[in-house]
């Protein structure tokens, strides 16, 4: 090397430098951004719930011993909104788990079949409706991690058990390249153009109706983060007033490629 080319070679990685510096700057940036108007949202969310505790709770205090009614009203009401705030600092709690779960993460493999079939049982007892489970074979076996599992597929048939008073069904399918799971509701549907917003933090349809349902606006999002780390994808098709198709599809490819697939003895 002459001195002037040792120079350049420096002044280029110089730059490099830099120019990665700044991109990780920005990164940052749009982080805290994004973190800023998540505590936002979810500082909103939970004031609404507080502040009508409070007024119920300010009415109580002065007019409570000599009206019943008003006793009765505002111990509903504040029922109801604690009842709110559990599920928002819930599904707040289990989003900042999510994205910090790669480290307790542990793919192991199941047969899907049993598995939903014990999640759907146990979730019928608490809905006291009949969730109908097909699969087109008796064993499917996928490699995921259970825990998250569990609460993925939970978080479809919560929202199936809210938006629709009729029988809930889930599909398991083994196809080709991945296992589909399909969990369909005969309920209130979500309008076309809503479609692409319903996995954004906090948004919910009908704000108004949401409210009386408890949504939160997470439960989608949480999913979607929930699928990611399962390597699965998410499609949703939905016509209002007929219902709605959620689809979670798992690679299987992705199972060959680490071995344990093909190694699977059925049982
Ligand atoms: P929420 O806690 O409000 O249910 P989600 O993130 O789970 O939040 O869902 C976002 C929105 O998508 C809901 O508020 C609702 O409007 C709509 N949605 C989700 N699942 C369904 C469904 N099965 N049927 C109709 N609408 C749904």
């Amino acid at each position: 090397y002459t001195m002037l080319e040792v120079n350049r070679k420096d002044t280029k990685e110089l730059k490099e430098l830099s120019q990665s510096f700044n991109d990780m700057m920005l990164d940052l940036k749009a982080h805290d951004e994004n973190q800023q108007a998540f505590i936002m949202n979810a500082s909103h969310e939970l004031k609404t719930p507080i502040t009508v505790i409070d007024s119920y709770s300010q009415m109580l205090k002065r007019f409570g011993r000599e009206k019943e009614d008003l006793l009765d009203e505002s111990i509903a009401a504040i029922s109801d909104e604690a009842k709110r705030m559990k599920y928002l600092t819930e599904q707040l709690l289990s989003f900042a788990k999510v994205t910090h779960h790669s480290e307790h993460f542990k793919p192991t493999e199941i047969n899907v079949v049993n598995v939903v079939e014990k999640i759907t049982e146990r979730l019928e007892a608490v809905y006291g409706r009949k969730i109908n489970l097909s699969s087109n074979k008796e064993t499917v076996k996928i490699k995921v991690d259970t825990d998250t599992f569990d609460q993925l597929i939970k978080i479809f048939l919560d929202n199936a058990y809210k938006y629709s008073n009729d029988e809930i069904t889930v599909g398991i399918k083994d196809k080709d390249n991945t296992v589909d799971i399909e969990i369909s509701d005969r309920g209130i549907g979500i309008p076309q153009e809503d479609l692409e917003h319903i996995f954004t933090r906090f948004y919910r349809v009908d704000k108004a109706r949401a409210r009386k349902t408890g949504g939160s606006g997470l439960g989608l999002s949480i999913a979607e983060e929930l699928a990611k780390l399962n390597e699965a994808e998410i499609s949703v098709s939905s016509t209002p007033d007929e219902g709605s198709v959620f689809t979670i599809s798992f690679k299987k490819s992705g199972f060959k490629k680490s071995g344990s697939f093909e190694e699977v003895d059925d049982e």
